[in-house]
């Protein structure tokens, strides 16, 4: 349930009026926009009678949501929440762009790797250290050694890193991680969002192969239901009957998720395509379509990668990826202002 509060209410009237939903057992997420406060209710508001809470003083409209999910609906929180990760912003209508090799191989590609994208304009590193692999006999990835390498890369270029968790148990080998990444295949890992959730870390959450919208949203909620409301939405394809490509770009799901939900929305073209060459395209629909960000896979030789070289965008042609990103970027900018 919402509580739409009148416009300019007093610090005092909105704090008594979360205090008394608290005192009869609510969550209160509070969103303060430029003139309205509104008041976002958790808990079980089915025993509450609407017409009593219109009639409060201060109070100027109360809504049922429909949606199971709270915190990550927009209509808790009108505005867009935006996300910073040292120097870069992911939300409100950033185009961040994170590039890097599926996985951490050795020093020398890690380095190379975040020193060409960063050159070229990625604001933040990624590599896979914890590969979540079909086959058990697939390279498994560096493990704590890949997340050493990471950190220095990070030291080297001072881009911010995104790597992928997909074990409670490694929790801490992550202190110094700066966004933490669930994959595809742990959307729905519910032990480990809510540990996440207690810790305050940017989460990357990408889509499960086979999920909805709404269980998406679930799943960011319950990241933010344990208190961490650093949620970053990313789109990477979903299984479907067509297998041409890796899996389906759902561009639908970048403008929806945005109506939906007030977190940044990004699109991840490589796993969605599985093919180096649609990359550039998907990502490009991806920037029209509105999306907060990319994650694009690059690697310093695709052809020799341990993972993912198939998808993997070379340097330069990241490179030219980058510089189509910001002319698509400057149309959209221009086409939202119409
Ligand atoms: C990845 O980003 O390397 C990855 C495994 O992605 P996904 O979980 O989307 O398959
Ligand atoms: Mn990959």
């Amino acid at each position: 349930m919402i509580v739409i509060l009148k416009e300019n209410a007093a610090v005092q009237a909105v704090q008594s009026l979360v205090d008394n939903f608290k005192s009869i057992g609510f969550d209160v997420h509070i969103s303060q926009g430029s003139t309205h406060t509104i008041l976002g209710l958790i808990g079980d508001t089915g025993k509450l009678d609407i017409d009593q809470i219109k009639m409060l003083e201060w109070v100027d409209d109360v809504k049922r949501i429909q949606e199971p999910f709270k915190n990550a609906n927009r209509k808790f929180h009108p505005q867009d929440t935006v996300i910073k990760v040292k120097d870069a912003v992911i939300g409100g209508g950033s185009m961040t762009v994170i590039a890097g090799p599926c996985s951490v191989e050795s020093e020398e590609q890690i380095i190379t790797v975040a020193r060409s994208v960063k050159a070229s304009g990625a604001k933040l590193l990624r590599g896979g250290a914890f590969k979540p692999r079909t086959s058990p006999y697939a390279f498994q990835g560096l493990r704590d050694e890949g997340i050493r390498l990471l950190l220095e890369a990070k030291k080297d270029t001072g881009l911010p890193i995104v790597t992928e968790i997909m074990d409670l148990s490694q929790l801490e080998l992550f202190n110094d991680v700066d966004v933490i990444q669930v994959g595809a295949r742990n959307m729905q890992n519910f032990e480990l969002l809510k540990q996440l959730g207690h810790t305050n870390k940017p989460i990357l959450l990408k889509r499960g192969l086979a999920n909805t919208y709404q269980e998406l949203l679930m799943s960011a909620e319950y990241i933010m239901a344990f208190g961490n409301e650093n949620v970053i939405l990313c789109e990477r394809g979903v299984r479907t009957f067509e297998t041409y490509t890796r899996n389906t770009l759902d561009i639908s799901a970048v403008p929806a998720l945005k109506i939906l939900s007030h977190l940044p929305v990004i699109v991840d073209p490589s796993h969605a395509a599985g093919m180096a060459k649609f990359v550039a395209p998907l990502s490009l629909s991806a920037v029209a379509a509105g999306a907060d960000g990319l994650i694009i896979e690059v690697h310093n030789n695709p052809a020799c990668a341990k993972c993912d070289g198939m998808q993997s965008l070379t340097m330069p042609d990241f490179d030219t990826l980058m510089k189509k990103i910001n002319i698509m970027k400057e149309a959209q900018v221009a086409c939202n202002s119409l």
